[in-house]
């Protein structure tokens, strides 16, 4: 560990708590500094970014600890050429705790703190109204103004109202952020609703972006420090606005449905699905929604791009999207759209497949197998050609070479 024979001794009582007797700051700064001199680009050397928790299991956070291109430490550390260093405040990595951890998010509401700053929130927000008195949903730190022996706990929603206004950027992570996801689902008791939601439409951050919606349950966290840095670099002045479609995503990571980028798609196309889990065809007709979802973890993996759901046999449930999970239970059940699809692909994959077959046995074999009857190789079945795969197959070369030879004539 870089810090432990230089870390300060723990100087005031808003350092209890703080068993590294450092601050999250002077770590990250000191760890930079260990890397060498910076190249500075751009007006900032740092930023805050303050993630806040809501009506959340954590899973985003866990995602993101994984993410690998730009991984988290390199956010941290200032790694990338002209990303600020980023000061993350998150309840469950901090190095310090109590008011020690607040204080920088007071600073923030106050703006008071000497660089700008980016809120990330996770899980919905809950209408803290119907937590009854006393209590709440997900909150983060204390106040002295409330009815439990003159405290009372700040509600994360409290802090996104508080903090969002001055923020350069919201982001919202995961579905449960996004659109409201799994807390906002039927039978909705607390009240829980996306970022958007609680903001309103009319909400822009301090630079003029609404909020960024990182959807995904849980979200690829390559998506999310992806989209954080190509962020940073705009506000840096060194990068452009990145893309957003309409409903704040990244256009460029959720542009595709997952479909398109499935390594089962050729399946799909020549109408062979699989029957069970473990089979290794299409997944349309055990329920999956792929076709339709805006996502990319077919093509990016879950993590280092390795994983994701149709490539480890699982259906795509739809957890991307805004109608999640509503619009796509009862999960595990193939999707109407699939009778008339399904039944196409198995139409024409049923006069493609056998041709395509056809045309890979001749492709399997040398020119000068062609003639002769041996066995080519010495594994055994002979792939010598069959009446009709030397008809169609000499049909098929005449096409193949037709534009050429009226060239060459
Ligand atoms: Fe498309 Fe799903 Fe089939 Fe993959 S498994 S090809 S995403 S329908």
């Amino acid at each position: 560990m870089v810090m432990t024979e230089q870390a300060p001794a723990i100087r005031h009582m808003s350092q209890v708590g703080n068993v590294a007797g450092i601050s999250q700051e002077e770590w990250a700064t000191a760890v930079a500094a260990k890397a060498g001199p910076r190249t500075r680009i751009g007006a900032f050397e740092q930023v805050h970014v303050f993630w806040l928790a809501g009506m959340s299991c954590d899973g985003c956070s866990i995602a993101v600890l994984g993410a690998t291109a730009p991984s988290v430490e390199s956010l941290l550390t200032g790694s990338l050429p002209g990303v600020p260093i980023v000061f993350l405040h998150h309840t469950a990595v901090q190095l310090e705790a109590g008011e020690a951890y607040m204080e920088p998010m007071r600073k923030a509401w106050r703006g008071e703190l000497e660089a700008p700053y980016v809120i990330v929130y996770e899980g919905s927000l809950a209408d803290e109204s119907l937590a009854g008195t006393g209590g709440y949903w997900s909150a983060v730190g204390e106040e002295g103004d409330g009815p439990m022996e003159g405290r009372r706990q700040i509600p994360s929603a409290e802090w996104a109202r508080r903090l969002a206004p001055g923020a350069a950027a919201t982001i919202a992570i995961g579905t449960c952020a996004t659109w409201g996801g799994i807390p906002a689902a039927f039978g909705n008791v607390t009240g829980a609703m996306s970022l958007t939601d609680f903001l309103g439409a009319d909400y822009r951050s301090a630079l003029g972006l609404p909020v960024v919606n990182i959807p995904g349950c849980s979200p690829v966290g390559d998506n999310f420090t992806e989209t954080v840095a190509a962020i940073l670099l705009f506000l840096q002045g060194v990068g452009p606005l990145p893309e957003f479609d309409d409903l704040g995503r990244p256009a460029w990571l959720f542009g595709e449905t997952v479909h398109r980028q499935c390594n089962r798609a050729g399946y799909y196309e020549e109408g062979t699905f699989a029957e069970e889990y473990g089979d290794k065809e299409c997944l349309v007709e055990v329920g999956c929604w792929g076709p339709v979802v805006n996502c990319n973890i077919t093509s990016r993996g879950a993590i280092n791009h390795v994983g994701g759901c149709m490539n480890v046999g699982g259906i795509c449930i739809g957890c991307t999207m805004p109608g999640f999970p509503d619009k796509f239970t009862p999960f595990y059940k193939a999707p109407p759209g699939t009778v008339l699809s399904g039944t196409s692909s198995r139409l024409v994959g049923s006069f493609i497949r056998p041709l395509r077959r056809m045309t890979q046995r001749d492709r399997n074999r040398e020119v000068r197998w062609d003639r002769s009857s041996e066995p080519p190789t010495g594994w055994g079945a002979s792939n010598a050609p069959t009446f009709v795969d030397k008809i169609v197959q000499g049909a098929y070369d005449r096409i193949r070479h037709s534009d050429t030879a009226a060239k060459d004539r």
